[in-house]
């Protein structure tokens, strides 16, 4: 019943675009008449690459966001523009509705929900009913969490809903499209509590794709980061034994992209430098997606498969490639620089 009235305000509120408005410059205390009201106020714990830039799209669709982050210099980039920053996750929980956590690992998102001030009061009723975790993390951290939460009371029903509910939602898309709002969030959890949450996934991101119960989502995110990495290392394998035998990278890129052997890591993201414009192979391996972050990636789908006695060698083999990377000093580096950097590979002239 309590679902069924939130679908009913969710159907009744959600039929609009939603506005783009101008970056804030001050605190927009209007509320604007395209936020439902069970989302109004909402909390957004990480301002980092990813979280600034989504919690400013929030900011700019009409969102009334509190912020959190334990680096001063990017919550002092938010206060100067007017809004609302807090001390501790406790803080942002108790003036907020829904709560979005954007953090780097799964120890990170445990602090934040469970250590002290952090986001569940310490087991006390809590005023959010709804948190989201679009950090990439295991899915039995997502499951840990999402019965935390939902053990959890509420200091006040939200129409009918009993107790917090949690989704995991985990994004793709990286810096450059949670500029633009274009993310695509993956979806874990109560499909309700989603349908519910759309507008604010639609205000920072272009497609979500509901996978499930809780936890698909985060296994989504890292399954599909696993076969980038994969795919990643053959086409860079690929062209390293291509320049060996005497192919040059710009024609070995041409076959691939019209042959079998075509993949995002070929045709959008070359790891050769000279062979594309705009990617980070052609800067230096400067921004993009640390070799760091997908190390990360894939010790999460490691420690995944290990947990369910799944053999994963390809997994194993590319979590020691990257760990290696970063171990060389080369974790800020984007991660297409296995290239250079792990096979010796050649820049085209
Ligand atoms: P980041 O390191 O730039 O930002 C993380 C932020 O969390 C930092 O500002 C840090 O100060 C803050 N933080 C850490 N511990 C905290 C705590 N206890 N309390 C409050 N704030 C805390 O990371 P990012 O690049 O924004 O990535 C965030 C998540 O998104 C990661 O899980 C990453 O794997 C995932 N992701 C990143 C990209 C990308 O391209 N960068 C793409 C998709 C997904």
């Amino acid at each position: 019943m309590v679902i069924r009235s939130l679908l009913k305000l969710a159907e009744s509120k959600f039929n609009f675009i939603s506005p783009r408005f101008p970056l804030p410059s001050s605190a927009r205390t209007i509320s604007s008449s395209s936020v439902p009201s069970h989302l109004e106020r909402v909390g957004f714990i990480g301002l980092g690459n990813m979280g600034s830039r989504m919690a400013n799209n929030l900011i700019k669709a009409g969102y009334n966001v509190a912020v959190h982050d334990i680096n001063l210099s990017v919550i002092k980039m938010f206060s100067d523009k007017g809004i609302s920053v807090k001390g501790s996750p406790m803080e942002v929980a108790e003036i907020s509705d829904v709560v979005i956590t954007m953090l780097p690992s799964p120890t990170h998102v445990l602090e934040v929900y469970t250590g002290s001030n952090g986001l569940l009061n310490g087991g006390n009723p809590v005023r959010p009913w709804l948190f989201i975790d679009s950090s990439t993390i295991d899915p039995q951290t997502t499951r840990k969490l999402s019965s935390a939460v939902s053990n959890s009371a509420l200091i006040q029903h939200k129409d009918s809903w009993n107790t917090p509910v949690m989704l995991d939602a985990p994004v793709s898309g990286g810096v450059s499209a949670a500029e633009t709002g274009t993310l695509t969030f993956m979806i874990g959890g109560l499909e309700e509590a989603y349908k519910a949450a759309e507008p604010l996934f639609s205000s920072m991101g272009k497609n979500t794709i509901y996978c499930g119960t809780t936890g698909t989502g985060s296994a989504a995110k890292i399954c599909n980061n696993l076969a980038m990495a994969v795919s990643m290392l053959g086409v860079s394998e690929a062209f390293v034994l291509g320049q060996s035998l005497g192919i040059k990278a710009t024609t070995l890129t041409k076959i691939f992209n019209s042959s079998s052997a075509r993949c995002w890591s070929s045709d959008m993201y070359n790891p050769v430098p000279g062979v594309m414009d705009g990617v980070p192979s052609s800067r230096n391996y400067d921004g993009g997606f640390a070799s760091a972050l997908m190390a990360k990636d894939l010790n999460l789908a490691s420690a995944s498969a290990k947990e369910i006695g799944l053999n994963c060698p390809l997994t194993s083999e590319a979590k020691h490639i990257f760990t290696k990377l970063c171990d060389d000093g080369l974790g800020k580096k984007d991660f297409s620089c296995v290239f250079r950097n792990f096979y010796n590979g050649k820049d085209e002239l």
